[in-house]
Protein backbone atom coordinates (compact mmCIF):
# COMPACT_ATOMS: atom_id res chain seq x y z
CA UNK A 1 0.00 0.00 0.00
CA UNK A 2 2.88 2.33 0.25
CA UNK A 3 2.28 3.88 -2.82
CA UNK A 4 -0.89 4.92 -2.55
CA UNK A 5 -2.45 8.11 -1.64
CA UNK A 6 -4.89 7.30 0.84
CA UNK A 7 -6.91 10.28 0.77
CA UNK A 8 -7.08 9.78 -3.32
CA UNK A 9 -7.79 5.75 -3.07
CA UNK A 10 -10.46 6.33 -0.19
CA UNK A 11 -12.32 9.14 -2.63
CA UNK A 12 -11.90 6.57 -5.64
CA UNK A 13 -13.59 3.86 -3.30
CA UNK A 14 -16.54 5.93 -1.96
CA UNK A 15 -17.52 6.89 -4.92
CA UNK A 16 -17.73 3.60 -6.30
CA UNK A 17 -20.16 2.87 -3.08
CA UNK A 18 -23.57 2.84 -2.39
CA UNK A 19 -23.41 1.80 0.91
CA UNK A 20 -21.12 3.46 2.81
CA UNK A 21 -20.45 2.85 6.97
CA UNK A 22 -18.05 5.27 9.26
CA UNK A 23 -17.91 4.37 12.92
CA UNK A 24 -16.12 6.99 14.76
CA UNK A 25 -14.53 6.84 18.54
CA UNK A 26 -13.38 8.69 20.94
CA UNK A 27 -10.39 10.31 18.41
CA UNK A 28 -13.04 11.73 16.40
CA UNK A 29 -13.45 14.33 19.13
CA UNK A 30 -9.91 14.79 20.18
CA UNK A 31 -9.13 17.64 18.18
CA UNK A 32 -12.58 19.77 19.75
CA UNK A 33 -10.52 19.28 23.22
CA UNK A 34 -12.35 15.78 24.71
CA UNK A 35 -9.74 13.48 26.22
CA UNK A 36 -10.10 9.81 24.88
CA UNK A 37 -9.97 7.00 26.94
CA UNK A 38 -5.76 6.45 26.44
CA UNK A 39 -5.08 9.82 26.83
CA UNK A 40 -7.26 10.48 29.83
CA UNK A 41 -5.50 7.70 31.66
CA UNK A 42 -2.12 8.84 30.61
CA UNK A 43 -3.09 11.98 32.04
CA UNK A 44 -0.95 13.59 34.74
CA UNK A 45 -4.25 15.22 36.30
CA UNK A 46 -6.29 12.00 36.39
CA UNK A 47 -6.30 9.45 39.40
CA UNK A 48 -8.37 7.39 37.88
CA UNK A 49 -8.43 4.40 35.12
CA UNK A 50 -11.53 5.86 33.22
CA UNK A 51 -12.37 1.64 33.09
CA UNK A 52 -12.58 1.56 37.23
CA UNK A 53 -15.44 4.39 36.97
CA UNK A 54 -17.38 3.50 33.79
CA UNK A 55 -19.30 0.50 35.43
CA UNK A 56 -21.92 -0.59 37.37
CA UNK A 57 -19.77 -1.79 40.18
CA UNK A 58 -17.97 1.84 40.54
CA UNK A 59 -20.80 3.36 40.72
CA UNK A 60 -22.53 0.74 43.91
CA UNK A 61 -19.33 1.92 45.39
CA UNK A 62 -18.70 5.17 45.29
CA UNK A 63 -21.92 7.11 43.03
CA UNK A 64 -20.58 10.52 44.01
CA UNK A 65 -17.06 9.79 42.59
CA UNK A 66 -18.58 8.91 39.55
CA UNK A 67 -21.35 11.14 39.38
CA UNK A 68 -18.50 13.86 39.72
CA UNK A 69 -16.59 12.38 36.77
CA UNK A 70 -19.26 12.30 34.47
CA UNK A 71 -20.11 16.02 35.66
CA UNK A 72 -16.60 16.62 34.10
CA UNK A 73 -17.54 14.83 31.27
CA UNK A 74 -20.37 16.90 30.52
CA UNK A 75 -18.81 20.29 31.24
CA UNK A 76 -16.10 19.83 29.08
CA UNK A 77 -18.35 18.96 26.11
CA UNK A 78 -20.77 21.78 26.34
CA UNK A 79 -18.14 23.99 26.66
CA UNK A 80 -16.61 22.66 23.31
CA UNK A 81 -16.90 22.50 19.48
CA UNK A 82 -17.27 20.35 16.64
CA UNK A 83 -14.35 20.85 14.01
CA UNK A 84 -13.49 20.63 10.62
CA UNK A 85 -13.34 16.63 10.56
CA UNK A 86 -17.29 16.51 12.23
CA UNK A 87 -18.48 19.07 9.50
CA UNK A 88 -16.97 17.38 6.62
CA UNK A 89 -18.86 14.09 7.70
CA UNK A 90 -21.89 15.84 8.04
CA UNK A 91 -21.83 17.32 4.84
CA UNK A 92 -21.25 13.71 3.45
CA UNK A 93 -24.06 12.51 4.84
CA UNK A 94 -26.08 15.22 3.45
CA UNK A 95 -24.35 14.72 0.18
CA UNK A 96 -25.23 10.79 -0.38
CA UNK A 97 -27.87 8.60 0.97
CA UNK A 98 -26.19 5.53 1.83
CA UNK A 99 -24.03 6.41 4.79
CA UNK A 100 -24.84 5.62 8.04
CA UNK A 101 -22.82 7.22 10.64
CA UNK A 102 -22.19 5.01 13.89
CA UNK A 103 -20.10 6.38 16.71
CA UNK A 104 -19.04 5.02 20.26
CA UNK A 105 -18.78 8.93 21.14
CA UNK A 106 -21.02 9.51 23.84
CA UNK A 107 -20.87 13.69 23.49
CA UNK A 108 -23.11 15.20 20.71
CA UNK A 109 -20.57 16.84 18.88
CA UNK A 110 -21.08 14.74 15.59
CA UNK A 111 -25.21 16.53 16.11
CA UNK A 112 -24.18 19.59 16.59
CA UNK A 113 -22.30 19.44 13.47
CA UNK A 114 -25.34 18.82 11.49
CA UNK A 115 -24.99 15.38 10.99
CA UNK A 116 -28.83 14.13 11.89
CA UNK A 117 -29.12 10.61 12.24
CA UNK A 118 -25.92 8.96 14.16
CA UNK A 119 -26.00 6.01 15.64
CA UNK A 120 -25.09 5.89 19.73
CA UNK A 121 -23.67 2.37 20.36
CA UNK A 122 -22.63 3.75 23.95
CA UNK A 123 -25.45 6.08 24.66
CA UNK A 124 -25.15 9.57 26.00
CA UNK A 125 -24.05 11.66 28.28
CA UNK A 126 -27.18 13.75 27.88
CA UNK A 127 -29.83 11.12 28.42
CA UNK A 128 -29.24 10.95 32.66
CA UNK A 129 -31.64 8.33 33.57
CA UNK A 130 -32.45 6.99 36.75
CA UNK A 131 -30.57 4.40 38.28
CA UNK A 132 -33.64 2.33 40.01
CA UNK A 133 -37.02 3.01 37.58
CA UNK A 134 -34.75 3.79 34.31
CA UNK A 135 -37.22 7.17 33.58
CA UNK A 136 -35.10 10.03 31.77
CA UNK A 137 -34.00 12.70 34.08
CA UNK A 138 -34.00 15.26 31.65
CA UNK A 139 -31.52 18.00 31.48
CA UNK A 140 -29.38 17.78 34.66
CA UNK A 141 -27.78 21.21 36.45
CA UNK A 142 -23.96 20.83 36.36
CA UNK A 143 -22.09 23.36 39.64
CA UNK A 144 -20.37 26.32 37.55
CA UNK A 145 -17.14 24.19 38.59
CA UNK A 146 -17.95 20.89 37.39
CA UNK A 147 -15.47 21.53 34.35
CA UNK A 148 -12.27 22.46 36.63
CA UNK A 149 -11.39 18.45 38.12
CA UNK A 150 -12.52 15.21 36.80
CA UNK A 151 -12.09 14.08 40.56
CA UNK A 152 -14.78 16.54 41.29
CA UNK A 153 -17.07 14.64 44.40
CA UNK A 154 -20.78 15.28 43.41
CA UNK A 155 -23.85 13.68 44.96
CA UNK A 156 -26.25 12.75 41.60
CA UNK A 157 -29.80 14.11 41.63
CA UNK A 158 -32.37 12.04 43.06
CA UNK A 159 -35.16 10.94 40.49
CA UNK A 160 -38.09 13.37 40.92
CA UNK A 161 -40.41 10.15 40.18
CA UNK A 162 -38.78 7.23 42.89
CA UNK A 163 -36.02 9.18 44.45
CA UNK A 164 -33.69 7.16 43.14
CA UNK A 165 -30.32 8.18 42.03
CA UNK A 166 -30.01 9.48 38.55
CA UNK A 167 -26.96 8.18 36.25
CA UNK A 168 -25.48 8.74 33.58
CA UNK A 169 -27.09 7.80 30.10
CA UNK A 170 -24.27 5.92 28.67
CA UNK A 171 -23.62 2.46 28.26
CA UNK A 172 -20.75 0.91 30.62
CA UNK A 173 -18.27 -1.52 30.98
CA UNK A 174 -20.34 -5.15 31.51
CA UNK A 175 -23.73 -3.69 30.23
CA UNK A 176 -25.79 -4.48 27.17
CA UNK A 177 -26.06 -2.22 23.97
CA UNK A 178 -29.01 -0.57 23.33
CA UNK A 179 -30.80 -3.02 20.61
CA UNK A 180 -31.73 -0.57 18.27
CA UNK A 181 -28.77 1.02 17.85
CA UNK A 182 -26.63 -2.17 18.13
CA UNK A 183 -28.83 -3.84 15.26
CA UNK A 184 -28.73 -0.78 12.94
CA UNK A 185 -25.11 -0.76 13.04
CA UNK A 186 -24.36 -4.25 12.76
CA UNK A 187 -26.41 -4.32 9.50
CA UNK A 188 -25.03 -1.02 7.96
CA UNK A 189 -22.04 -2.66 8.41
CA UNK A 190 -23.03 -5.79 7.21
CA UNK A 191 -24.56 -4.50 3.89
CA UNK A 192 -22.05 -1.56 3.20
CA UNK A 193 -19.30 -1.50 0.49
CA UNK A 194 -16.91 0.64 2.08
CA UNK A 195 -16.16 1.25 5.88
CA UNK A 196 -14.30 3.81 7.56
CA UNK A 197 -13.11 3.72 11.19
CA UNK A 198 -12.21 6.91 12.48
CA UNK A 199 -10.51 7.40 15.94
CA UNK A 200 -11.21 4.17 17.38
CA UNK A 201 -8.61 2.10 19.64
CA UNK A 202 -10.84 -1.33 18.39
CA UNK A 203 -10.57 -2.21 21.77
CA UNK A 204 -13.91 -1.99 23.13
CA UNK A 205 -16.20 -5.03 21.96
CA UNK A 206 -18.65 -5.15 19.98
CA UNK A 207 -17.92 -2.18 18.19
CA UNK A 208 -14.50 -3.33 17.40
CA UNK A 209 -15.79 -6.25 15.64
CA UNK A 210 -17.87 -4.30 12.84
CA UNK A 211 -14.53 -3.49 10.48
CA UNK A 212 -14.41 -7.10 10.66
CA UNK A 213 -17.90 -7.74 9.82
CA UNK A 214 -17.93 -5.73 7.29
CA UNK A 215 -14.65 -7.02 5.42
CA UNK A 216 -16.31 -10.73 5.80
CA UNK A 217 -18.99 -9.62 3.55
CA UNK A 218 -16.97 -8.17 0.54
CA UNK A 219 -16.56 -4.35 2.23
CA UNK A 220 -13.47 -2.66 1.66
CA UNK A 221 -12.12 -1.44 5.05
CA UNK A 222 -9.99 1.64 5.96
CA UNK A 223 -8.90 3.53 9.30
CA UNK A 224 -8.09 7.12 9.58
CA UNK A 225 -5.83 7.44 13.22
CA UNK A 226 -2.50 9.03 13.37
CA UNK A 227 -1.24 5.32 15.00
CA UNK A 228 -1.94 2.08 14.47
CA UNK A 229 -4.74 0.41 16.49
CA UNK A 230 -5.78 -3.24 17.32
CA UNK A 231 -8.09 -3.15 14.22
CA UNK A 232 -5.08 -2.01 11.98
CA UNK A 233 -4.77 -5.70 10.61
CA UNK A 234 -8.08 -6.00 9.44
CA UNK A 235 -8.12 -2.98 7.38
CA UNK A 236 -7.48 -2.39 3.19
CA UNK A 237 -6.29 1.42 3.67
CA UNK A 238 -4.49 2.98 6.91
CA UNK A 239 -4.03 6.62 6.80
CA UNK A 240 -2.35 8.03 9.37
CA UNK A 241 -3.27 11.58 10.57
CA UNK A 242 -5.43 13.10 12.55
CA UNK A 243 -9.14 13.06 12.11
CA UNK A 244 -9.61 17.04 11.30
CA UNK A 245 -6.98 16.99 8.34
CA UNK A 246 -8.21 14.10 7.07
CA UNK A 247 -12.37 13.68 6.90
CA UNK A 248 -12.04 17.91 5.54
CA UNK A 249 -9.21 16.64 2.85
CA UNK A 250 -11.47 13.40 2.31
CA UNK A 251 -14.97 15.60 0.98
CA UNK A 252 -12.78 17.95 -0.89
CA UNK A 253 -11.56 15.07 -2.89
CA UNK A 254 -14.66 14.03 -3.86
CA UNK A 255 -15.82 17.22 -4.64
CA UNK A 256 -12.86 17.39 -7.23
CA UNK A 257 -13.12 15.77 -10.68
CA UNK A 258 -12.15 12.22 -10.95
CA UNK A 259 -8.41 11.93 -11.52
CA UNK A 260 -7.05 8.23 -10.68
CA UNK A 261 -3.88 9.84 -9.70
CA UNK A 262 -4.51 13.01 -8.80
CA UNK A 263 -3.59 13.37 -4.59
CA UNK A 264 -5.68 15.32 -2.10
P1 LIG B 1 -9.99 5.07 22.78
O1 LIG B 1 -9.77 6.16 23.79
O2 LIG B 1 -9.76 3.68 23.21
O3 LIG B 1 -9.02 5.34 21.53
C1 LIG B 1 -8.94 6.57 20.88
C2 LIG B 1 -8.27 6.40 19.54
O4 LIG B 1 -8.29 7.66 18.89
C3 LIG B 1 -6.80 5.94 19.61
O5 LIG B 1 -6.60 4.87 18.70
C4 LIG B 1 -6.04 7.20 19.18
O6 LIG B 1 -4.85 6.88 18.46
C5 LIG B 1 -7.04 7.86 18.26
N1 LIG B 1 -6.86 9.30 18.09
C6 LIG B 1 -6.37 10.21 18.96
N2 LIG B 1 -6.41 11.44 18.43
C7 LIG B 1 -6.94 11.30 17.19
C8 LIG B 1 -7.25 12.21 16.15
N3 LIG B 1 -7.01 13.53 16.28
N4 LIG B 1 -7.79 11.74 15.00
C9 LIG B 1 -8.03 10.42 14.85
N5 LIG B 1 -7.76 9.50 15.80
C10 LIG B 1 -7.23 9.94 16.96
O7 LIG B 1 -11.45 5.30 22.21
P2 LIG B 1 -12.58 4.32 21.59
O8 LIG B 1 -11.97 3.38 20.62
O9 LIG B 1 -13.69 5.20 21.17
O10 LIG B 1 -13.10 3.37 22.77
C11 LIG B 1 -13.19 3.63 24.12
C12 LIG B 1 -14.49 4.17 24.71
O11 LIG B 1 -14.25 5.52 24.92
C13 LIG B 1 -15.78 4.16 23.95
O12 LIG B 1 -16.68 3.34 24.61
C14 LIG B 1 -16.31 5.63 24.07
O13 LIG B 1 -17.66 5.64 24.46
C15 LIG B 1 -15.47 6.21 25.14
N6 LIG B 1 -15.13 7.64 25.09
C16 LIG B 1 -15.90 8.56 24.41
C17 LIG B 1 -15.53 9.88 24.38
C18 LIG B 1 -16.41 10.88 23.65
O14 LIG B 1 -17.61 10.67 23.60
N7 LIG B 1 -15.85 11.93 23.08
C19 LIG B 1 -14.36 10.31 25.01
C20 LIG B 1 -13.60 9.35 25.71
C21 LIG B 1 -13.99 8.02 25.72
ZN1 LIG C 1 -36.70 6.74 39.45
Amino acid sequence: MTDVDPCAELARWLRGARNVVVLTGAGMSAESGIPTFREAHAGLWSRFDPQELASPAAWRRDKALVWGWYAWRMAKVRGAQPHAGHRALAGLGHARSGLTLVTQNVDDLHERAGSEDAVHLHGSLFASRCFACARPAGNVALPPDAADSPSLRLEPPACTHCGGSIRPGVVWFGEALPQDAWERASQAARECEVLIAVGTSGVVQPAASLPASAKARGAKVAEINPVATDVSNVMDLVWRAPAGEALPLLVAALGKPEVSTQPC
